[in-house]
Order: structure tokens, then C-alpha cells, then sequence
């Protein structure tokens, strides 16, 4: 019998282990600056400008757009990798809220001449990209929002309020979802328009102040009788839903790999604390209760990647995966938690504590139960699934 590989991901090809070690390489030397961010809640533009000269930004786009060509489980590796090396979770959400919600509807249903003016800079990270869906009282209930894109002259007037949108306080391009036509019912009748940031009526709130994820900017995005051209018009009139379902898919599927590498780093962390901490004259990993907590780790790690990995090669052979993503979501997210409270428990005092980190990565997991539908709309993706 082989002995056991030292690469949790013997199993994927050897030029996707390459590929995993040189982004895992570049994560671990980006400057970490992420505690100061977290306390002020600034952004990193540095870092965010770094990943994008790396290729993060663009990997499944086609590289005749400035892409990487990457297949789905290539970037899946690519983003556990990022969320492995790199300390700063914000960041790392910033740039898997840029990636679903801009490169990808932008590259699958813009025309050629939005696809040319916009996806290059995207993919390098020069510009940077977000999505306006959840409204003050249409969350969950994404459909069920107001804002309304009226047709006027030669294009639309948006009207509207969108909240919680990741990445608006810095965004140079935000796809803003409206409703264009008055008896369309949920996601049939919505639009989705390419808005260009400092247009006249699209005004940016100031940033929103959060429990985690602080080093990714958000804000609130007001359209005051917002025009835009025609031409600004992602997609079919009316079949936003489809655009949305999209954005959600991927997103579900992918959004995770990063949270697989946090949990992977606050194992390792754990591990060498658990080894090392001495409590009644052995070293605490020899009491079970913090042993187990630690192998729980491993479980959520290794179940976490399976099922991310699992999705990511369905995608890559065409197949249906909304209830497996919702899956995956469901189950990562909450492993994250999960892993973190143990996590701060396994520190003790010094968990609590903002120097150690894991205080930050506990907040920032919490999010993620939140984001891309919450835990109860993926349970009800799946119950759907189920026929119940
Ligand atoms: C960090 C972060 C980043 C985000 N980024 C973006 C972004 O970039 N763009 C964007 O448009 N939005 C973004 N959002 C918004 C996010 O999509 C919504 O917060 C989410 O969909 C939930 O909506 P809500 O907050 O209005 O909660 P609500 O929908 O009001 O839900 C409140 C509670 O009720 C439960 N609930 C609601 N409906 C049901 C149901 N049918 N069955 C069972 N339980 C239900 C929910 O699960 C939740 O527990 C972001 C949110 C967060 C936290």
C-alpha cells in the first residue's frame, strides 16, 4: 500500500496540483494587511490589483477575452487555494462576488461589443464588477423586487433601491436587476441593465458597516431616475430571471471553494496551537474533547471539498446542478461556522482574542449562511429537488 500523499488533492489531475500549489504560493506571499482592514473596514485594492495580474479574476473566462479558460474544477482549485494562502476572507469574497455576478453573466449573455468593452477589464482586475438584485423588502424573495426599468427614447429609465451589494462602494460597472415589464410576475419581465458607476441617478451609498467580511465594501445603490442606453441592455428584455439563475448557479457552486481553504488553514492553526498550548502538564491535543474538535475539522474539510469538487465536475460535463450546489452551500457554510466556533473554543482566552485571527474568521463565516440564498432557502432548493 502507498503512504498516505501529503496533498489533499492527489486525486485531481497533476497539472490542477501545479496549478493549486503556484495559487496557494502567490496567496501565501500577498503583504497581509487584512487585521488593520478589518478594524477600519478598508479594501485592499493592492492586493485585489495583485490577483487580478495573477489571472484569479478572469480563470473560467475565454482567454480571447483576457481569461483564463480555466474549467469549473480548475477554478474551484484556484479559489480553495486563494482562501488557503490568504488571510484577508474579504478580499477573497470581493473577488467570488466579482467573479458570478459580473465576468460570468457578461461573458454568457453579452453581445460581442459588451463582452470587448468590459470583460478584459473585468478578468484583469482593472475594473471591478457587482450585481444590484436584493432590495429593503425583497430579500430571500429576490423576484419580488420593485425597482423598475421604464422605456424611454432610446433606452430605459431605472428607478429603485438595492441593498447589500457587495463590491458597489468601489464597482466601475454594476448589472442592475430591474423590472421592465408591470405584469411580469416574479422572474419573468425583469431586465438586467450594464450600469456604468458615476452615472447620472446611480448614486452609491456610503459603506455599509457589517459583523464580518468588513474588508469587502458594501453599500447600498439608489437609481433616481438612472438613463441608459439601448445598448446597456445585458440579455433578452424581460429574461433577467434567466441571468440571475445563472449568476446563482455558479455562485452557489463556487463561492465555497474559498471557505474549503479557510477551514483548511484554521485546521492547521489548530493543530500546531493544540500541539503546543500545555494545560496540566500535557499538551491540550491530548485531551479527546479538544482532539475531536479538531478531527471534526478534518471531516468538514475534507466532506467540504468533495462535494465543492463534485459540483464543479457535474458543471464542467453539462449537467443540471442547482439542488447539489444548494447542497454544497448549505453544508460548507455551515461547516465554516461550526469549524470557527470550535475553533475559538480549541484557543481559548486567546481565540477570543482579535490578535489570533480566529475571532475575524468566525465573523467572516457567518456570512456565508447569509449570502447566495440563506441556509433555509438552500434546504427549500433541495426539499424542491426531492419532489416534497
Ligand atoms: C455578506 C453579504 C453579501 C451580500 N452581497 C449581495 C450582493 O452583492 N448583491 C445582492 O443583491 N445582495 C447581496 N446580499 C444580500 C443577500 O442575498 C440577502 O441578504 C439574502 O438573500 C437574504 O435576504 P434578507 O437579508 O432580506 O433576509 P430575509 O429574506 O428577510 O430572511 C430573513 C430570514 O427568513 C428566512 N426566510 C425567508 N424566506 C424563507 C422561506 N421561504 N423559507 C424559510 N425561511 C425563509 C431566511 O432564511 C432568514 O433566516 C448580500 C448579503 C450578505 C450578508
Amino acid at each position: 500500500m502507498r503512504a498516505a500523499a501529503p496533498a489533499p488533492i492527489e486525486w485531481v489531475a497533476p497539472e490542477q496540483a501545479e496549478f493549486f500549489d503556484s495559487v496557494l504560493r502567490f496567496a501565501r506571499g500577498l503583504p497581509d494587511d487584512a487585521g488593520d482592514l478589518d478594524r477600519s473596514g478598508g479594501f485592499s485594492r493592492q492586493n485585489w490589483d495583485r490577483c487580478g495580474a495573477f489571472g484569479i479574476h478572469g480563470l473560467p473566462a475565454p482567454e480571447q477575452y483576457g481569461g483564463g479558460g480555466a474549467d469549473v474544477v480548475t477554478t474551484m482549485l484556484a479559489l480553495e487555494a486563494l482562501g488557503y494562502g490568504c488571510k484577508d476572507n474579504g478580499l477573497v469574497f470581493s473577488i467570488n462576488a466579482h467573479m458570478w455576478t459580473s465576468v460570468i453573466p457578461v461573458w454568457t449573455f453579452g453581445t460581442e461589443e459588451q463582452r470587448r468593452r468590459w470583460l478584459p477589464g473585468l478578468c484583469s482586475g482593472e475594473l471591478i464588477g457587482c450585481h444590484t438584485i436584493t432590495e429593503p423588502e425583497a430579500g430571500s424573495d429576490a423576484f419580488g423586487m420593485k425597482a423598475s426599468g421604464r422605456r424611454s427614447g432610446e433606452g430605459y429609465v431605472l428607478n429603485g433601491r438595492k441593498t447589500f451589494i457587495t463590491n458597489a462602494p468601489v464597482a466601475d460597472l454594476l448589472l442592475v436587476f430591474a423590472r421592465t415589464e408591470e405584469t411580469g410576475i416574479g422572474p419573468f419581465g425583469l431586465s438586467v441593465f450594464l450600469v456604468e458607476a458615476g452615472t447620472k441617478g446611480c448614486l452609491v451609498e456610503a459603506p455599509a458597516d457589517k459583523m464580518g467580511l468588513r474588508t469587502s465594501p458594501m453599500s447600498d445603490v439608489v437609481l433616481d431616475d438612472c438613463f441608459v442606453p439601448e445598448a446597456a441592455m445585458l440579455g433578452t428584455p424581460g429574461k433577467g430571471g434567466e441571468i440571475f439563475q445563472t449568476s446563482m448557479r455558479w455562485e452557489r457552486a463556487c463561492i465555497m471553494a474559498s471557505q474549503v481553504g479557510v477551514m483548511r488553514r484554521t485546521m492547521e492553526a489548530c493543530v500546531a496551537y493544540a500541539r503546543h498550548r500545555r494545560q496540566f502538564g500535557k499538551p491540550i491535543a491530548k485531551y479527546e474533547s479538544v482532539a475531536d474538535k479538531i478531527a471534526n475539522m478534518k471531516i468538514a474539510v475534507e466532506a467540504s471539498r468533495g462535494l465543492v469538487l463534485r459540483v464543479g465536475w457535474l458543471m464542467d460535463h453539462g449537467h443540471e446542478t442547482s439542488m447539489d450546489a444548494a447542497v454544497a452551500k448549505a453544508f460548507v457554510s455551515e461547516a465554516n461556522v461550526r469549524t470557527h466556533l470550535d475553533a475559538v473554543q480549541v484557543h481559548g482566552g486567546y481565540g477570543y482574542m482579535t490578535e489570533f485571527e480566529i475571532e475575524r474568521a468566525l465573523r467572516d463565516a457567518v456570512g456565508g449562511t447569509i449570502y447566495s440564498g440563506t441556509s433555509e432557502i438552500q434546504r427549500r432548493i433541495i426539499a424542491r429537488g426531492l419532489g416534497l
